[in-house]
């Protein structure tokens, strides 16, 4: 397939595609491992294409008691990240290095995926898990959006037209946490048909999220049993698996997410000593 005609434009600055982004019909491209595959089917047809992909929006900082991911890092800088060894963040090298094959961990960007919104993507679980938020940059200023407001739907997100997602900002767990990422993934396509993260406090305070359930991404409350927190989500099913199929399947992720992820507290306290 061949996508329709359109302009494209390399950004030389953030504010440069910032200003181009404002125009009529424009889309930003960056690693286009979700975006060239619509361009091709004709999903999507944007009039102009805002090329991201030179911008130094990529790695990732630790400041303040935050951890700052710029939109631009890749699944393999995500995942090779020292700072994602403390066993308080191994959830998000668990999901960083488990996602697609090698090409596409170089060239496949955090902000394209968050941005994407595909319900079976990864790692908005556990950036929900983590209580992470984004910096979402227009021409007309800047605003942070929570990740448990951020996605709206399949494909959907809080995202204005002309919006970058410029960062995502995690709050750095105290010492003595842990988290954890689990997913059962489809057999052709790899991708997850449930998942699901976790992130313990050093004082026992769960906080759990799955993804591949339902329209959205979404944050579980966490009861006693797995099953019950599921009760209020409402769960799809299709094809590749029944409702049924994908609510037990979440439940038992909840429970290893939830295992791995306790397991991870004390080694984060040697981490840290
Ligand atoms: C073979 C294959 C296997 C995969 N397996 C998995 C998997 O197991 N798990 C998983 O979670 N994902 C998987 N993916 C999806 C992959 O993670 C995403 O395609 C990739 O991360 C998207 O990033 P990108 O930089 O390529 O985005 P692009 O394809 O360039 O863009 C995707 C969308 O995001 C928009 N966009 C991009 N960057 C920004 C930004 N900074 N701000 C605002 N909008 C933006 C674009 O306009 C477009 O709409 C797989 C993809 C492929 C091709």
């Amino acid at each position: 397939m061949i996508p329709a005609e359109l302009d494209y434009r390399r950004a030389e600055s953030l504010e440069d595609a910032l200003a181009a982004l404002a125009e009529p019909e424009a889309k930003a491209l960056a690693g286009g491992q979700s975006l060239v595959s619509v361009l091709k089917l004709r999903l999507v047809r944007p009039r102009l294409l805002v090329d991201i992909g030179g911008l130094e929006l990529r790695g990732v900082e630790e400041l303040d008691g935050q951890l700052h991911i710029g939109a631009l890092t890749t699944w393999n800088d995500l995942g090779q990240s020292e700072g994602f060894q403390r066993p308080a963040l191994a959830g998000l090298a668990d999901c960083a290095l488990g996602v697609g094959d090698l090409q596409v961990r170089n060239r496949g960007t955090v902000g394209g995926s968050l941005a994407h919104a595909d319900p079976a993507s990864d790692l908005p679980a556990v950036l929900l898990a983590l209580r992470a938020s984004f910096v979402l940059r227009s021409a007309g200023g800047e605003r942070t959006v929570a990740a448990s407001e951020f996605f709206l739907g399949p494909f959907l997100t809080a995202l204005a037209a002309g919006e970058l997602l410029t960062e995502v900002v995690v709050p750095l767990p105290p010492t003595g946490s842990g988290s954890a990422y689990e997913s059962f993934e489809h057999p052709a396509s790899g991708f997850a048909l449930a998942g699901a993260a976790a992130l313990v406090r050093p004082d026992g305070e769960r906080s759990v999220a799955a993804c591949g359930i339902s329209a959205q991404p979404v944050l579980v409350e966490v009861r006693e049993e797995p099953d019950a927190a599921l009760a209020d989500i409402d769960v799809f099913g299709d094809d590749f698996a029944s409702e049924e199929y994908r609510r037990h399947l979440a439940a038992v992720l909840i429970g290893r997410a939830l295992e791995r992820a306790d397991e991870r507290r004390t080694e984060d306290e040697r981490w840290q000593a």
